[in-house]
């Protein structure tokens, strides 16, 4: 099934009992996961889709046609290489034993950041990450950013919690670190004493690394100064040596994103040795180059990364991996093939009208506010009224001229496709903010609102089956896209966004009594998904997901706002279902998904979105549109006692 469907449905469940069950209890049975997904649902089986247009793209590109067009030839070559295994294999570590010799060589800690600026700028990430981004105070400012990173495992609380599952994953950790180590040529004693090297590097990195929800908001993320103070902040650390290494254009300001991190690193410096640098920095080296190295590593690396962390039982297939790689190294070369493709004019005028829809419903809901002083509401409705929206695929596409992309050098693609982004992101610093460009590929199944931009983002590959089909109802339509729609219009007025003002600038535009009902209305959103358990004894972090649970919740508001607004109260009947109990049957049917305990366990530590049961019953358990729409009882589990509602 790709389409809305009632045969989803398991018609024996109670819809105010569990409405998930209700809505896509059929589908669950019908679809187990695939040995080599980490769950499978409406989103992955959509991705699925199009990752095989891309295939058939990339298959064609590959062709060694001497008639190609330079965007041909990149992909495809870059394709063609990328899944050659055979050759892959016979090199072994040749193609990196250039980098591998050029790190043993260092002399002194003094050439530590000339190194690793050398390896940023060719796609190798170690104990920071350097870019640019907009100021936050001053949204049409691109600043020059330092942040903190460095770390093999996803996330700080991986180093630093004691229950058993986290002592258990570290352990399978440091045996991975020493089964690469020796697939590079260690022996095994050397192997275990550099795993626990890295392993001690790494550990210090986190606790000197800021948590993720505290990184959700931006004041503690915030930290303007001149480029010259990191010298006083990390003064054992090159800084002078890294920039002029990174070849960014000359800047004076910097954002950092956590001073302390910087200060760690300060320590950290001076207590390791030289050697012990080299070990860690090898092992990333390493483990980034994974996807262009012999198979052992690979199938070494899936066995952790995979099975291990997501408990996925297979490897995916290489072309699959092959076209994941070309997608994000020459995404949009990539992208403008798949527009031609599939993406027609009239999509884009049908999401249009959609938008405007959704925006209408917003205003209507901000006006109706409850709490909110009409001051509030009239700079809420400024903010509105500033959204700009950009849908399928950039006005301009991205210019790959200067990547040279050849068909028997895999790895050597991969640097030059990392190193012409890195150039790109640090030659927009001190430039104004290009507003068209993307921050996704056109084929990615999903959508996005941007602070700072103040935009929200459809690309091509969302506006398709289950969620917007054109041979649908409007119910259908609504319940599915309209939603998407309506849930990053949220965003811009969440926890996170709210703190954004029309002009996408850090700069609080509420009254304080406004701010605090709005701070209580979220904590009971907090609350509540905390309370949900995905897996023995792991539960939802609320906090981490309070943006998305908000704009969940509010999205699925002014989406069925918008659908009545647009058919009137008095909608007809299809399949036996009024059209607010299609709209949100739709609403349920785009999370049908079925999932593993390790992915579970990585998402709710990781991933700032709910569990998809949780991300339709959280939310219909707070809307007496749901329950008005099923009949449910007061006592029922699909009506709250004390219903959240922010927006
Ligand atoms: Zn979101």
């Amino acid at each position: 099934m790709t389409h809305f469907d009632v045969k989803a449905m398991d018609k024996t469940a109670d819809p105010c009992k569990n409405f998930y069950q209700y809505a896509c209890g059929s589908w669950m049975k019908a679809n187990p996961i695939p040995p080599d997904q980490a769950h499978w649902g409406r989103f992955d089986e959509l991705a699925e889709r199009n990752r095989e247009t891309l295939h058939q793209i990339l298959e064609e590109a590959a062709k060694p046609n001497p008639n190609r067009d330079a965007d041909t030839q990149k992909i495809g070559d870059y394709y063609a290489a990328c899944m050659d295994e055979k050759a892959l294999d016979a090199k072994g570590l040749a193609p990196l034993q250039p980098e591998l010799d050029r790190l043993k060589n260092l002399k002194d800690k003094g050439e530590l950041a000339a190194e690793i600026a050398h390896l940023h700028r060719i796609g190798i990430g170690s104990l920071f990450d350097f870019g640019s981004g907009q100021d936050f105070k001053d949204s049409s400012l691109v600043v020059a950013q330092l942040d903190q990173s460095g770390l093999g495992l996803p996330d700080r609380d991986y180093y630093l919690k004691d229950d058993p599952k986290s002592v258990e994953i570290r352990q399978k950790y440091v045996t991975h670190l020493q089964r690469m180590f020796e697939l590079a040529g260690d022996k095994p004693e050397e192997a275990k004493a550099h795993a626990a090297t890295v392993m001690k590097i790494e550990t210090d990195l986190a606790k000197g690394s800021l948590d993720r929800v505290s990184r959700r908001d931006p004041e503690k993320i915030y930290h303007p100064m001149k480029k010259a103070e990191m010298s006083t902040l990390a003064p054992n650390f090159q800084w002078a040596q890294y920039f002029t290494g990174t070849r960014a254009p000359g800047f004076d300001a910097i954002v950092v994103s956590w001073p302390d991190f910087f200060k760690t690193v300060n320590t950290m410096i001076q207590s390791t040795s030289l050697d012990d640098w080299k070990t860690y920095i090898k092992w990333h080296i390493l483990h980034s180059e994974v996807p262009v190295l012999p198979t052992t590593f690979l199938k070494e690396n899936f066995d952790f990364y995979g099975k291990t962390l997501s408990g996925i039982e297979e490897m995916r297939p290489r072309w699959k991996r092959c076209v994941d790689y070309t997608d994000q190294q020459l995404g949009e070369a990539l992208g403008k093939k798949y527009v031609e493709k599939t993406f027609g004019a009239e999509g884009k005028e049908r999401m249009l009208k959609m938008v405007h829809a959704l925006e209408n419903a917003m205003g209507q809901d901000i006006e109706k506010l409850p709490w909110m002083t009409p001051t509030t509401k009239k700079e809420a409705m400024v903010k509105l009224r500033a959204i700009t929206n950009k849908i399928g695929y950039p006005e301009k596409w991205r210019d790959y001229s200067s990547v040279v992309i050849k068909r028997d050098d895999p790895m050597g693609n991969g640097f030059r496709s990392d190193e012409f982004e890195f150039q790109r992101q640090v030659d927009k610093i001190g430039k104004p903010v290009d507003r068209l460009e993307w921050g996704m590929t056109p084929p990615t199944v999903n959508a996005y609102y941007d602070p700072q931009m103040n935009n929200i983002n459809f690309p091509a590959g969302i506006l398709q089956p289950p969620f917007f089909d054109k041979t649908m109802d409007d119910a259908v339509n609504f319940g599915g896209i309209g939603m998407v729609i309506g849930h990053e219009l949220t965003h811009g007025f969440d926890d996170e966004g709210r703190q954004f003002d029309p002009k996408g600038n850090l700069k609080d535009w509420w009254t304080d009594k406004d701010a605090k009902e709005f701070e209580q209305r979220a904590a009971c959103v907090a609350d509540e998904y905390s309370s949900f358990e995905v897996a023995k004894g792991a539960h939802i972090n609320g906090k981490l997901t309070l943006g998305e649970n908000t704009a969940d919740n509010g999205g699925a508001r002014i989406a069925l706002m918008a659908l009545l607004n647009t058919i009137g109260m008095t909608g007809k009947q299809i399949d036996g279902m009024t059209p607010e109990q299609r709209f949100f049957v739709s609403f349920g049917q785009i999370w049908c998904s079925n999932e593993r305990e390790e992915a579970l366990r990585l998402q709710v530590q990781t991933d700032p979105h709910s569990p998809p049961e949780f991300r339709v019953n959280g939310v219909v358990q707070n809307m007496p549109e749901f329950q008005k729409a099923f009949s449910c009882k007061v006592g029922q589990p699909m009506v709250k006692n004390s219903a959240c509602r922010v927006w």
